[in-house]
């Protein structure tokens, strides 16, 4: 019996991680964590029956105590919520699909209580990857890669040997190919129509800005300790091939599939096992030809900043993350158009003075410092 606690269970990776936990019956969901959508944890709770359940809004969390007082679940808010999700006693994995920086905390408190990570929480370990994973190490815990590229890389790492290169593709989202004179315009509702996944709205933001692979070549370089000049960004518009690695003998290994985010949510929870899981089949004669671009990163100052990010290390990354949060915010609230995401994330760099090896506290100061002054409080980051 696996016994899981999911923090961000009413978002698309969570829905469908319990969607993959209703499958197997080896499966206990300890606790759930939630934001503030308590009509869909309502109805997951009284199926799964978790003891602990954390509503991080609290007026959300007293409107939940209510409906559920039928049921003998523990109900918590707040970080110190989320928090006792993460360290739940009876949980042996915790999923982390949780959006944005919000996760650092519960993850490395997991990390350090033991237990192993199935991690879709890309901005966490993109802000606080140098402190993550000695912490991984140091405890012996499995870190599981949840995202469909890097859970691509980590099958495709099975095979031994000295990995030379990573591959990392992109669908390129809905604007691809597109300038970045031609993108003022569009409208949330454009920017939400992702070709190929069905995601939650901050990811299909970022991947319509490419911020998304921004990110992820960063969390690449962190889980599978590979320098970013050694990852290369290939623009892939079917979503069949998720990523590859390169080794050094010149042979390419990658992993393919129909896009199905329940792939990697189950290769996770199981690993080193691989269960069965019915659904579409890949048909290499019914697609045909599958085609690969190189970026144009004079275009997508999402995916080149982040390089300009990963260059300047330290707190950089930080401030391109918080940066993107705050802005993909303000987008999604009509304050800003589309192409002053990647303005707005510019500017909060140029703005701020690097912070060399940033504690805990540094990052979420400079997380806090990257909001306000972006806000229009404060005239500098740092
Ligand atoms: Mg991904």
């Amino acid at each position: 019996m696996k016994r899981i606690s999911v923090l961000g269970s009413t978002g698309s990776i969570g829905t469908q991680t319990l969607d993959v936990a209703r499958i197997h019956n080896d499966i206990q969901v300890v606790a759930l964590a939630v934001y503030k959508s308590i009509h869909l944890l309502e109805t997951q709770t009284r199926e799964f029956m978790p003891r602990l359940v954390c509503v991080y809004d609290r007026e959300a969390a007293a409107d939940f105590r209510v409906r559920v007082r039928d049921l003998p679940v523990t109900v918590v808010s707040g970080m110190e919520g989320l928090l006792a999700c993460a360290l739940c006693e009876e949980a042996d994995m915790v999923v982390s699909a949780v959006v944005g920086m919000i996760g650092i905390r519960p993850v490395i408190e997991a990390i350090c209580a033991g237990k192993d990570i199935a991690f879709a929480n890309k901005e966490t370990l993109v802000t606080a990857g140098h402190l993550i994973m000695p912490l991984v190490k140091k405890h012996k815990v499995k870190f599981l890669p949840v995202d469909s590229e890097h859970s691509a890389i980590f099958q495709s790492l099975s095979g031994g040997g000295e990995p030379e290169k990573l591959i990392l593709t992109a669908s390129g989202g809905p604007f691809r190919g597109k300038k970045q004179s031609e993108l003022d315009g569009v409208s949330v509702e454009d920017a939400l129509r992702h070709p190929n996944w069905s995601m939650g709205k901050k990811i299909t933001i970022d991947s319509a800005t490419m911020v998304n692979k921004g990110l992820e070549v960063m969390e690449a370089s962190w889980l599978f300790g590979m320098e970013a000049d050694k990852i290369e960004v290939v623009i892939h518009p079917q979503s069949i091939i998720h990523s590859a690695v390169e080794y050094t003998d010149g042979a390419v290994i990658a992993q393919l599939g129909v896009p199905d985010m329940k792939l990697p949510i189950q290769y996770a929870l199981f690993y080193p096992k691989r269960r069965a899981m019915s659904g579409k089949r890949l048909s290499l004669t019914e697609l045909g030809s599958l085609t690969f671009e190189r970026p144009d990163l004079c275009e997508l100052p999402g995916l080149s900043l982040a390089y300009e990010s990963i260059r300047a290390g330290g707190s950089m990354p930080v401030v391109y993350n918080a940066a993107n949060e705050y802005a993909v915010e303000e987008f999604l609230n009509g304050k800003i158009r589309f192409t002053e995401i990647t303005k707005r994330i510019a500017d909060a760099m140029q703005a701020h003075r690097v912070i060399r090896e940033p504690s805990l506290s540094e990052i979420l100061e400079t997380e806090a410092l990257v909001r306000e002054y972006l806000a229009g409080k404060k005239t500098s980051s740092n």
